[in-house]
């Protein structure tokens, strides 16, 4: 077989971890949670569409009943009397044309009887299925949004993609068809056994002895298999993690020229989807003919029994008297038994399908949350923006401590800049801020209130904070500003807008606000994207504001309006900002130097260059000199736009 370019056998590269293969819920049968917490609002659904499905499947039984007695009683002369079960004798005709007449009525009122419960059964069950997915898929979204950062970290989209479209509908189809499919075979199966019984309860005892032997096959296949459809489940999401990473990071792949390399790890993943499901095709194949051998056994061996009653008399140990008609209904009744009992590996199959679903769905959900509101969570009506450190140790999921004893202070209005080399522990520092991790000791605190114990939301409407990678959403530029605080006005997002000297270059776009940008839209430069950033932040008006400054350097007039916009932003507000280019934190009321997680200088611009230590270090040697003259010219160009606006 051929796998592609790529020969997985020679590049079988390191088998990856999956963290996935741990978040499972295996305590309850997931589909029995999936009715109890799901299923209850529709469940009049799955009510109508279980009794069509039993009533269509009763009603099949009709013809192969009503033909029996029409043999026997019609065509063959000397047979017994015609007598319909559950119909009084008295409403049977006597002549035999209406006995034909009756029947053939009878046999196809029962067609079409079926036709409409199979249809109200497709309607009720469907319904049923498709409003569980629905409450199951925004129920886990919703969860998974409010799984903690660190789960995040981990870069499973794909796994979480996966959970939220295929586990989920693997779960639908198996409430679709599977569930009712269950209980229709129970129901038909039960009952069938009785009516044989009824028939001729000897040679029902042929039949049935099928029974226990399928049900021991069907028991061993499921523990067999059910390994086999968690490993599948957890392949198709490493699959899309792949596929999704690799999509993300295109231009790295195409930059890097690893597409070879690329093609041999999504091959690896591919090859290795494609094993598990054949290990788990390959048991099918080997169960389901094997059951289906087993009922054509069983049918093989009534039919002969009952052939040699018959022609013979009664063989073996069996007594009584069979009649042809009786035999014909036993046979189409052992048919309809056996059938099902056959197809029982279908549904076998597909509930330990959606089961390996299900624990996945609930598996993600069951995940524990540290970052949430504390019950007695604090909402702050008027943030004055204080913002205090105290003492801070942070260490992410890995545990490798990143900050150490943390310790600062800013007053309302303030800035503090936060410098020092990659790595050092700037970005991580401010995030504990907004909360997106928790400390791991000492305490983060807000107009003096801990932000642990303050409400999520009122922390992150207080501290705004806008990032050096900025995310546009796929829409209008106008959606995109409002994003955040979606009740602003159009008057409030202009200015907004114009403030963050933005209002310019989006009047210039080609429809303006409403010109889509985005995935599938307009692409806009590294500064006017920050610009659109700036503004969504005005517009959202925190009282703190975490500022991780962009790195990419934009050209100086580009640079020049970003300053602008920033100075406006900031004004008046307490700001935490994580500078990567001196030239802009000269004037901040404190700077913090933090190297290898510890703050190991404090003080202003010109005392820390007094100190002449790391900063000093940092301004002179790595970009002090160029970021000078930046400066230098930003400062002039302030001047004159001050000066114009004198004048003017
Ligand atoms: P800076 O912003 O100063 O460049 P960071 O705060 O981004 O530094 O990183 C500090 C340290 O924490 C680095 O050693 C980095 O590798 C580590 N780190 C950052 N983010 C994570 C994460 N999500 N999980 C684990 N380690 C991380």
């Amino acid at each position: 077989m051929n796998f592609g370019r790529v020969q997985p056998k020679e590049h079988r590269l390191e088998p990856e971890s999956n963290p996935f293969d741990d978040y499972r819920d295996t305590d309850r049968d997931p589909l029995v949670r999936i009715f109890d917490d799901y299923g209850r609002p529709d469940l009049h659904w799955f009510g109508v569409g279980l009794l069509a499905s039993l009533l269509s499947r009763l009603v099949s039984l009709v013809p192969p009943l009503v033909l029996g007695i029409a043999i026997d009683s019609v065509f063959t002369p000397g047979g017994p009397a015609y007598s319909l079960p559950l119909v009084p004798a008295s409403w049977v005709p006597s002549a035999t044309t209406d006995l034909v007449v009756l029947s053939a009525g009878l046999v196809l009122a029962a067609f079409a009887l079926g036709v409409v419960f199979s249809w109200v059964q497709g309607v009720g069950l469907s319904l049923f299925s498709n409003r569980v997915q629905h409450a199951v898929r925004t129920d886990t979204y919703a969860l998974m949004q409010r799984l903690d950062m660190a789960f995040f970290d981990d870069k499973q989209t794909g796994q979480v993609m996966s959970v939220l479209n295929n586990d989920v509908r693997n779960l639908r189809t198996f409430l679709d068809n599977t569930l009712s499919g269950a209980i229709q075979l129970v129901v038909t199966v039960v009952g069938i056994a009785g009516i044989l019984f009824y028939l001729n309860w000897q040679l029902a005892l042929v039949t049935l002895v099928a029974v226990p032997l399928l049900t021991v096959f069907t028991l061993r296949f499921m523990t067999t298999i059910r390994p086999l459809y968690r490993a599948l489940r957890s392949s198709v999401g490493a699959l899309n993690t792949r596929l999704e990473n690799n999509l993300s990071g295109i231009e790295v792949i195409k930059t890097s020229n690893t597409e070879t390399y690329e093609e041999a790890r999504v091959t690896e993943a591919s090859r290795d989807y494609y094993d598990r499901t054949w290990a788990v095709v390959k048991l099918e194949y080997l169960y389901q003919p094997s059951m289906e051998l087993l009922a054509g056994v069983a049918f093989a061996a009534t039919f002969v029994i009952g052939g040699l009653w018959l022609v013979s008399g009664p063989p073996l140990f069996f007594t009584g008297e069979l009649y042809v008609g009786e035999f014909v209904t036993f046979l189409f009744m052992t048919q309809r038994f056996i059938d099902p009992l056959a197809g029982a590996g279908r549904i076998v199959n597909a509930y330990e399908n959606a089961r390996a679903s299900g624990e996945r769905i609930f598996g993600l959900s069951a995940l524990p949350v540290t970052v949430a509101d504390a019950e007695d969570a604090v909402v702050l009506d008027d943030v004055r923006g204080t913002v205090e450190y105290d003492s801070v140790d942070f260490s992410y999921a890995n545990g490798v401590p990143v900050l150490h004893d943390v310790s600062f202070a800013v007053e309302p209005g303030q800035t503090v800049a936060l410098v020092g080399p990659t790595g050092a522990g700037k970005s991580t520092a401010a995030k504990l801020l907004l909360r997106l991790y928790d400390v791991s000791d000492g305490s983060v605190t807000l107009d003096g209130v801990d932000v642990r114990h303050l409400a999520l939301d009122s922390l992150r409407s207080a501290v705004g904070y806008v990032s050096q990678d900025v995310y546009l959403f796929d829409g209008t530029v106008r959606e995109n500003l409002v994003y955040g605080a979606f009740d602003a006005t159009e008057a409030e997002m202009v200015a907004a807008a114009e403030a963050a000297e933005a209002h310019e270059f989006v009047e210039n776009l080609p429809d303006g606000y409403d010109t889509r940008i985005g995935e599938r839209g307009v692409k806009l430069s590294g500064g006017q994207r920050q610009r659109i950033s700036l503004a969504r932040a005005m517009l959202q008006d925190p009282a703190v504001l975490v500022l991780d400054e962009a790195t990419s350097a934009v050209d100086t007039e580009t640079e020049l309006y970003i300053q602008r916009a920033l100075a406006r932003l900031t004004e008046g507000r307490t700001t935490v900002v994580i500078a990567h280019r001196l030239s802009t934190v000269r004037h901040a009321d404190q700077i913090l130097v933090l190297d290898g997680g510890r703050v190991v200088e404090r003080g202003t611009h010109d005392e820390l260059l007094a100190l002449d230590g790391l900063y000093a270090t940092l301004w002179n040697v790595q970009a002090g000199a160029l970021d000078e003259a930046d400066a230098d010219i930003l400062d002039a160009l302030e001047a004159r736009d001050r000066d114009a606006l004198k004048t003017g």
